[in-house]
């Protein structure tokens, strides 16, 4: 049963934990972990700063600090080397919130009544670039503005505020109408990750020959799409938008995926 959801467990465990210490960092003055997640400071000597916050302020004309550019290459290759949209599934809050409707969605099967989903997944990207735009023209940091990501980690770290307004938005508008809504078509922070997340190391690793096309992983997948190799090709899950959840491999019951480092090597002798 655990084994089941060893993974699901991990990522609570380490989103709460996370929320926790910023928490414990704000209230008490904890130094482990303190500021947010756009900027935040580790042991009270590390930087670490969201890199498309960073592009926001440079695209808008802010001077970028040495302390904020060292926090960006750390949280870069970071996430190069684990996979960028780790940071969704892994860290981000709004994650719990998508996975709560996704999760009612499949239990009440409203992903059968709507097969067709009525916005292109590729809206993000748009959503991504729309947000640079306006940072150049407004002069500041577009997305981080009106972020519900920020919203609610500053509401759980430092009191609500709009957080519960935000939290209701994206968990009704993924329940009734979009599947993967916010997370899978609009958020453009994990569009930004999903472009990192094509070089990264760490890949979900698909066997053909062990799998027998029961499609579990797809129906649990937030981008199922990334999944096409399903029964037909052993190949890893080479796409950006894998959030690495590792949902797919906990609910495999062949043992047809697995997490695997990356053979870049295989992969040009494949092409
Ligand atoms: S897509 Fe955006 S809101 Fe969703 S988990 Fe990733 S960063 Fe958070
Ligand atoms: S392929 Fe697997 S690890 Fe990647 S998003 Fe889908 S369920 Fe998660």
């Amino acid at each position: 049963m655990i084994r089941k959801y060893r993974y699901l467990i991990l990522r609570r465990s380490l989103q709460v934990s996370l929320m926790f210490l910023y928490f414990a960092g704000n209230a008490w003055g904890f130094t482990f972990l303190q500021g947010n997640l756009s900027s935040s400071l580790l042991l009270g000597f590390i930087p670490l700063s969201d890199p498309y916050a960073a592009l926001q302020m440079l695209v808008a004309g802010a001077v970028l600090s040495s302390d904020l550019l060292i926090g960006v290459l750390i949280i870069t290759l970071f996430y190069i080397s684990i996979g960028g949209r780790a940071f969704c599934s892994w860290v981000c809050p709004i994650n719990i919130i998508s996975d709560a409707s996704n999760y009612i969605r499949r239990k009440f099967g409203f992903n059968k009544i709507q097969k067709k989903q009525p916005a292109s997944r590729n809206l993000r990207y748009f959503v991504l670039f729309l947000s640079l735009i306006l940072s150049y023209f407004l002069g500041l940091s577009a997305f981080e503005f009106i972020s519900p990501i920020s919203m609610v980690h500053r509401g759980l770290v430092f009191g609500m505020g709009f957080g519960y307004g935000a939290i209701v938005i994206i968990f009704l508008f993924d329940l009734f109408v979009l599947k993967n809504g916010w997370c899978g078509h609009i958020c453009p922070l994990g569009a930004f990750y999903s472009m990192a997340a094509k070089f990264s190391l760490i890949k979900v690793a698909h066997d053909a020959q062990k799998c027998t096309a029961c499609m579990e992983c797809k129906d649990v997948c937030p981008e199922s799409q990334v999944l096409f190799m399903i029964n037909k090709e052993s190949i890893p899950v080479l796409s950006g938008e894998c959030t690495s959840c590792a949902r797919c491999i906990e609910v495999c019951n062949d043992d047809a995926l697995n997490f695997t480092i990356r053979n870049f090597k295989g992969e040009k002798n494949e092409t």
